[in-house]
């Protein structure tokens, strides 16, 4: 073996943001001052959609983020996405959830594997916030084993007729048209097909609000399909390619979950911070030091594992084991965050209406949507082992 000669000095990684992304990191920082964290408290009390943030996020752009230019949209890379929803999360966790399945799971398998008809259709309303959208895969006994879903599709004539009831969908009573996952024949996986199905069309209607534990403002219903009328034209990708579909876009909206996790991360050192500075003038308390400092530390950990399985979606690489660490791990340590932050502030951290004790309930989800834990595990031990 020849030693190594020369020098060693390349451009190396870079961890700073360009000119563009500082830029959209300041905008989204100032948006969630100025529209988010002043009602978040409310809309999570009274449990109602954050709808005039979500018109305001619109008028920023932040809902045109996954759409390619040419249908009025940003064309943005999985990075600009993350450091999208870690600031908006920060403000407010409804708000980022919604902003995050219309980004990521309705806008980014459209654009991805629609036809020209379909994303001229849907993309620019969506681009513009006129139209929300949603992602209906999960049913009753179809939550981390998706491929068992059994949700029908058969044909008729130029149309599909489907038949099921899909459950805990996000904006599932505020969004305008769902990507829907059906079973056009019985192959487990291979049986699967993607519908696009607009809200109006007849057999389609929303059904029970779950009344939910944290994410208050984001409501999550039924969507009930029942003799539901869809033009074969409105097929997403090809039949029997919507398992394929569904999992390629959860490796995006994994980095989304992320990235809420990073959000809700930051809201709780934040508010933590600002405890121990007003009950410790003087900042010499340990009780208070070492857990800001795991929190700051974990934060930092999981956002170099969020903007790394990001950037490897950009530049076209599989992911999915990154995404699958991103998420678990970003997860995990946001809902030790949450703990911590709450065992900061003692008594006024878990009455009052204090924020922390909103954030520790928001960061129960992270560890259970678009993948539970445990599920994120099994893909990181799988891509190891292989
Ligand atoms: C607020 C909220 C919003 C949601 N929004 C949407 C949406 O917009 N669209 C949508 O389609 N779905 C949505 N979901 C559904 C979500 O994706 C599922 O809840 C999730 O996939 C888990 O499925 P489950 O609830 O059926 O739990 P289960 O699959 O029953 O799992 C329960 C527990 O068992 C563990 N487990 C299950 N299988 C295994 C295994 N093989 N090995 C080890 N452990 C296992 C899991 O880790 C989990 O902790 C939402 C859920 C919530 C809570």
């Amino acid at each position: 073996m020849t030693a190594l000669t020369g020098t060693l000095v390349g451009p190396g990684v870079d961890f700073r943001l360009d000119e563009q992304l500082a830029d959209l990191q300041r905008r989204a920082h100032e948006f969630a001052d100025r529209e988010l964290v002043p009602n978040a408290a409310r809309w999570d009390r009274e449990a109602s959609f954050p709808r005039s943030a979500i018109d305001a996020a619109a008028r920023e752009g932040f809902l045109r983020m996954t759409i390619p230019t040419e249908y009025g949209g940003l064309a943005a890379s999985n990075v600009a996405n993350c450091i999208l929803l870690e600031e908006i999360n920060r403000g407010c966790a409804s708000t980022g959830v919604t902003v995050s399945v219309h980004n990521s799971l309705f806008s980014s398998p459209v654009a991805k594997h629609g036809t020209p008809e379909q994303k001229a259709e849907y993309l620019p309303k969506m681009a513009t916030g006129e139209w929300l959208g949603a992602y209906c895969l999960s049913e009753a006994g179809a939550g981390s084993d998706a491929a068992a879903l059994r949700c029908a599709a058969r044909r008729d004539g130029d149309d599909w007729i489907l038949d099921g009831a899909k459950l805990w969908i996000t904006s599932g009573s505020v969004a305008d048209c769902f990507v829907v996952f059906a079973r056009t024949n019985e192959h487990r996986t291979r049986g699967i097909s993607a519908f696009l199905v607009e809200k109006g069309y007849a057999g389609c209607s929303v059904g029970k609000k779950e009344v939910k534990l944290g994410l208050r403002g984001s409501p999550t219903t039924e969507i009930l399909l029942e003799n539901c009328r869809v033009p074969n034209k409105n097929m997403l990708g090809e039949e029997g390619n919507g398992f394929k579909i569904a999992l390629d876009t959860l490796d995006g909206g994994r980095l989304g979950i992320a990235a809420q996790s990073l959000g809700i991360m930051r809201a709780c050192l934040e508010a933590a911070t600002k405890f121990a500075c007003e009950h410790d003038a003087v900042g010499s308390q340990q009780r208070f030091q070492w857990k800001i400092a795991d929190i700051a530390t974990a934060l930092d950990a999981a956002r170099l594992l969020t903007w790394r399985a990001a950037h490897l979606r950009d530049i076209g690489e599989n992911c999915t084991m990154q995404s699958a660490m991103a998420k678990s791990f970003a997860s995990r340590m946001c809902n030790q965050a949450a703990r911590d932050a709450v065992e900061i502030c003692g008594a006024a951290g878990i009455g009052g209406g204090a924020d922390v004790e909103r954030l520790m309930r928001d960061a129960r989800i992270t560890e259970i949507y678009e993948g539970a834990t445990d599920i994120q595990r099994l893909v990181v031990a799988r891509g190891v082992m292989a």
